[in-house]
């Protein structure tokens, strides 16, 4: 590893993935016995020193951190700049992540302290090609918020909308940031290239308003080797403006009152969304009743509110405090 970033495993990851190994008979054999002489050892503290080396020993012999110490080598712009990196136990699947915490010192001219956390399952470093995807694409986020390039701010700007708007925009944002990901990722050969349809999928379900001139648009992230944050926060806030190309698509007269976006789709009977989504609607859009109209992604979105919020929890170093508030978590 480059000097400069130092790396730190969670004991209990060691011993756990140290532990899922286990089951080949080579390592069984020779591990129950020097455990055996430890358990021997009077003193409790130095027996568990011993048994954390004899984790550890075997944690490097089994070579258990190669898979994340290569992918974080694949980023200079990670080992360059981050003070030390974490690798956490992770209990559930959707755990799994990489965050990046910075802190300034308040004399600015030192340089600000960065920290890396990488939550994973102790199982998931055993599998070797599933990691390898997965790291390569959390880590290339962590890259790309220390590129001064990619010019990545923490927060959008606030949406006219109010918090559920927040949420569509964040996720639409992260839509776009994970299509130049992925597409980066399969220029180098770094995942299938199926993965090209399938964001393009993720994409249309992110702008259904873009219609037939979805492809042509997605093709400009997907294809971009050196994005940026504000034309990504731009086009997330006002695909319409920031495409340049949707107005001729768009029939007069066919604009969502609430997203102000040309639609086709308007939502069929507004009356019949419940007395509490249409309250929710008016707390965002005071002057709105329902013989205005909405589109179908407005309605799906306020349907879908709570599930809006589980995604946004997603977005790495995104703290969502007014959103969060609103949906009493
Ligand atoms: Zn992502
Ligand atoms: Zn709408």
């Amino acid at each position: 590893m480059k000097q400069g970033m130092a790396i730190h495993y969670d004991p209990r990851l060691v011993e756990e993935a140290v532990f899922h190994v286990q089951r080949d008979s080579f390592v069984r054999q020779e591990l129950d016995e020097q455990r055996k002489r430890i358990y021997e050892v009077p003193d409790p503290d130095q027996r568990e020193r011993q048994f954390l080396d004899l984790n550890r020993t075997w944690f490097n012999r089994l070579g258990l951190g190669n898979g994340v110490e290569a992918a974080l080598r694949e980023q200079p712009l990670i080992t360059a700049q981050v003070g030390n990196c974490f690798i956490l136990c992770a209990i559930a699947v959707k755990e799994e992540s990489a965050e990046l915490f910075v802190a300034q010192d308040t004399r600015l001219e030192n340089p600000p302290e960065r920290t890396l956390r990488i939550l994973l399952r102790p199982e998931s470093l055993l599998n070797a090609v599933s990691l390898k995807t997965f790291l390569r694409h959390e880590l290339f986020h962590i890259a790309d918020m220390l590129d001064p390039a990619f010019g990545y701010e923490p927060t959008l700007p606030k949406a006219e909308g109010g918090p559920t708007y927040d949420t569509l925009i964040t996720n639409r944002y992260r839509v776009l940031w994970d299509v130049t990901i992925n597409g980066r990722m399969a220029r180098r050969g770094w995942c299938d290239t199926s993965v090209r349809e399938q964001q393009l999928g993720d994409f249309r379900r992110a702008f259904p308003m873009l219609q037939e001139g979805a492809e042509e648009l997605f093709a400009k992230f997907f294809d971009l080797d050196q994005p940026q944050h504000s034309d990504l926060a731009r086009f997330a806030f006002d695909p319409r403006q920031a495409s340049g190309s949707l107005q001729r698509h768009a029939a007069p007269g066919t604009h969502c009152p609430l997203c102000k976006f040309p639609t086709h789709a308007f939502e069929p009977s507004p009356n019949n969304l419940g007395t509490d989504i249409l309250a929710v609607i008016n707390e965002d859009f005071p002057n709105w009743a329902p013989s205005f109209g909405l589109c179908t992604q407005c309605a799906d979105l306020y349907r879908a509110r709570q599930m809006s919020m589980a995604a946004l929890r997603l977005l790495p170093g995104w703290t969502p405090s007014a959103a969060r508030a609103r949906a009493g978590t």
